[in-house]
């Protein structure tokens, strides 16, 4: 068995490639994918791609011939994300500033399972700070299994999710009992995006031959808004994109919230929304996180909301990539890879991904409805601290 080690968390690497054949060759299942924001950017290096190279038509191509069912896109959970994640930021900020003293500001992010862990650890007298609001991997696996493998005529036991992620956390995450129906896990298996590369390599696919193909539909459709997770900056980014149109009524036209990008491991940047003078902080780093918390627990933080990630550069330097060994150009390009690829989505806002708007008029209603509530939002624990 493989193992390697996380460098984010100390979490060990499990290859679950056998598990992901042995569910592609049962005729009992149906096996549908999900890949992340930022494997597309980083899987090319596993085939001799220059760093920064996008592949996401090989990937969905190479997925196929694989033998899944159904190809998706966690970046259309990543704009449902931000669908729930921008309204409960509208929502705690404008009660805060009707003088509701209960809201708690700043809010934070929730996307990443190594920062959750983390804070649940660490800070557990601030559980009930953080946005309730799943992961996109998590709201993906909960659609596939409550809404879509009803629509498929198909039991959500013999529907297996696989999920290509970045991350190791992620195979964590994925195990949590809270993401699980009578014993049927959301997310069945969790691939690393080097666990992918070794899967095509076996499978003698020959990737750089491959056509470019698209993601299916409905799960596949996805906005800039969505790829931009995949960085440092991005999930901040694409909430703000969505808050700013929500709160002002407005479809505004400039979405580049060039304040928050960068690669300085904490940042600070003043955000206009409407007549709101926000202050976003963003860190990259569990050691940087801890002192942007640090002041939260204090009641010195001057932040509306804060978005962590634990691995350098977000996303795209996760500790299921191919190795970057500590090279941040490689990162740097990784991100640039990130930004053409929303730069080149013609909906880089995630309210208006038609599929989105569908799944909100047949399913959900409204964000944060009961039904969202059910599918779309978690709770943290109390852990030891370590
Ligand atoms: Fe996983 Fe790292 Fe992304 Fe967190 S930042 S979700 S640990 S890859």
């Amino acid at each position: 068995q493989c193992v390697a080690v996380c460098p984010t968390g100390a979490l060990v690497e499990r290859d679950a490639t056998w598990d992901v054949l042995s569910a592609l060759a049962d005729p009992t299942k149906t096996v549908i994918v999900q890949t992340a924001p930022a494997v597309r950017v980083a899987l090319g290096e596993e085939f001799g791609y220059a760093p920064g190279t996008s592949v996401t038509g090989k990937m969905v191509s190479s997925l196929r011939k694989l033998g899944f069912d159904r190809v998706f896109d966690t970046d259309f959970a990543a704009d449902l994300t931000i669908m729930e994640e921008a309204s409960e930021l509208l929502d705690r900020l404008t009660r805060h500033l009707n003088g509701d003293t209960s809201v708690k500001l700043p809010i934070l992010t929730s996307c990443c399972p190594a920062w959750v862990k983390f804070f649940e650890h660490n800070f557990n007298d601030l559980l009930d700070v953080p946005s309730t609001a799943k992961s996109p991997m998590q709201m993906f696996s909960a659609v596939a299994k409550n809404v879509f493998a009803k629509e498929l005529n198909v039991d959500r036991k013999d529907l297996i999710v696989v999920s290509v992620m970045p991350c190791l956390a992620k195979k964590y995450e994925a195990g949590r009992e809270e993401f699980s129906k009578d014993g049927d896990f959301d997310t069945d298996i969790v691939l690393s995006t080097r666990e992918l590369a070794r899967l095509i390599k076996q499978a003698n696919i020959n990737f750089n031959i491959l056509k470019d193909e698209e993601f299916d539909n409905p799960l596949g459709e996805s906005t800039g808004a969505g790829v931009i997770f995949g960085r440092t900056g991005g999930v901040i980014e694409a909430a703000l994109r969505t808050a700013a149109d929500w709160y002002t009524g407005k479809s505004l036209e400039n979405i580049d919230y060039e304040a928050v990008r960068g690669f300085e491991g904490v940042r600070s940047a003043d955000v206009k929304v409407g007549d709101l003078d926000l202050k976003i902080g963003i860190a990259h780093g569990l050691g940087e996180a801890r002192k942007l918390l640090e002041e939260v627990r204090e009641g010195k933080s001057m932040y509306h909301a804060i978005e962590i990630m634990a691995c350098k550069g977000g996303c795209i330097g996760g500790g299921g990539q191919p190795y970057h060994h500590g090279n941040t150009s490689i990162l740097r390009k990784r991100t640039e890879a990130i930004k053409i690829e929303d730069e080149s989505k013609a909906i880089r806002k995630s309210h208006e991904n038609p599929y989105i708007k569908k799944l909100y008029n047949e399913y959900f209603k409204e964000p944060m409805s009961h039904q969202a509530h059910e599918l779309l939002h978690t709770k943290y624990f109390k852990k030891h601290k370590i």
